[in-house]
C-alpha cells in the first residue's frame, strides 16, 4: 500500500510509520521539520526504498500543493491518507480563550485535514481503494458532559463532521473516509500516564485501515476497530 501520514516525526504518527514499514508499505512521512526528525531519518536510512520524508506544515496551502505534486510525480495512486497531525493547547479554560488560539487549533485539527484530503483526492480515487483516516479523539464526542478543553474538543468535533460530509462526496468514487479515536496513548500529548502504548494504538489503526469497507465510510471508530459513539 502507498500511505501518506502527517505529523509523522513523533508520537502516534511515528508509530504508524513503524507499523507501515513492518508491512512493507510505501510510506510518505510528512512533518514540519524533516531536518529535526532524527528517528525518521534513521528509519529512512534503513528503508530507503520504502520511506521518504517530506516537509509539511499542515497549515501551509503552498506546502500541501507542493507535496501533492511531489507524490503525484512518484506514484499513480495513494491507498491511504492518515491525517494524524494535531495540537492540544492545555490550560486554556473559560476566561483564557482567545480567538487567535482557538482558530489555530481549528486550523490544524479540522481545516487542514479536509484541505489535505481535497488536495489528494485524485490520487486516492486513482488507487481504486482509497481510504482517509482522520485522527480524532473520544473528547470530540457529543455524549456525556464534556468539560474543559474547549478548542481541542470543538476542533475535533468539527473534524468529525467534515469527515462525514467528505465520506458522502467520495462514496461514488469508492473512497472511504472515517474518523478514528486512537485511544489514550503514551505520547507527548497523551502523557506517560496514558493507558496504551504508541505501538498498540498504531497497530490497531493499521488493522482497522486494512479491514475498512465502503459501508464503513463516514463512521467513527476506535483504534481497536470497534465503533465510537458520536
Ligand atoms: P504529539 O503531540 O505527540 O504529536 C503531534 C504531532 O502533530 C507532531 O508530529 C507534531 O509535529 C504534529 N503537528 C502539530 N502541528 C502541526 C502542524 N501545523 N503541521 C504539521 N504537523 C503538526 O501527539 P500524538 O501523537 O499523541 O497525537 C497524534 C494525533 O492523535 C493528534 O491528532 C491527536 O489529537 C490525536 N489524539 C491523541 C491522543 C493521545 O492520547 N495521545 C488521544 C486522542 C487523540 P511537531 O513535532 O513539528 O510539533
Amino acid at each position: 500500500m502507498r500511505v501518506l501520514i502527517t505529523g509523522a516525526n513523533r508520537g502516534i504518527g511515528l508509530g504508524l510509520v513503524h507499523q507501515c514499514l513492518k508491512r512493507k508499505d510505501r510510506v510518505f512521512a510528512s512533518c514540519r521539520a524533516p531536518n529535526r526528525a532524527t528517528e525518521l531519518q534513521t528509519l529512512c536510512k534503513d528503508h530507503p526504498d520504502l520511506l521518504s520524508i517530506h516537509t509539511l506544515d499542515v497549515r501551509e496551502a503552498g506546502q500541501i500543493e507542493a507535496l501533492h505534486q511531489d507524490i503525484g510525480a512518484q506514484v499513480d495512486g495513494l491507498e491511504v491518507l492518515i491525517n494524524n497531525a494535531g495540537v492540544y493547547y492545555r490550560g486554556l479554560s473559560l476566561g483564557e480563550l482567545t480567538a487567535e488560539r482557538s482558530l489555530e487549533t481549528m486550523h490544524v485539527n479540522a481545516v487542514a485535514p479536509i484541505i489535505i484530503a481535497q488536495s489528494f483526492m485524485d490520487l486516492l480515487i486513482a488507487s481504486k481503494s482509497g481510504k482517509i483516516l482522520n485522527i480524532s479523539t473520544g473528547m470530540s464526542s457529543m455524549t456525556g458532559s464534556p468539560s474543559g478543553a474547549y478548542d481541542y474538543r470543538a476542533s475535533k468535533t468539527a473534524l468529525n463532521m467534515y469527515t462525514r460530509v467528505l465520506a458522502q462526496d467520495l462514496r461514488p468514487f469508492g473512497v472511504i473516509a472515517v474518523v478514528v479515536n486512537p485511544g489514550w496513548v503514551k505520547t507527548d500529548m497523551g502523557g506517560q500516564g496514558a493507558s496504551i502504548s504508541v505501538e498498540e494504538s498504531a497497530r490497531g489503526i493499521m488493522k482497522l485501515a486494512d479491514g475498512l469497507k465502503l459501508q464503513d465510510s463516514g463512521k467513527f471508530f476506535q483504534w481497536d476497530g470497534t465503533e465510537h459513539v458520536w
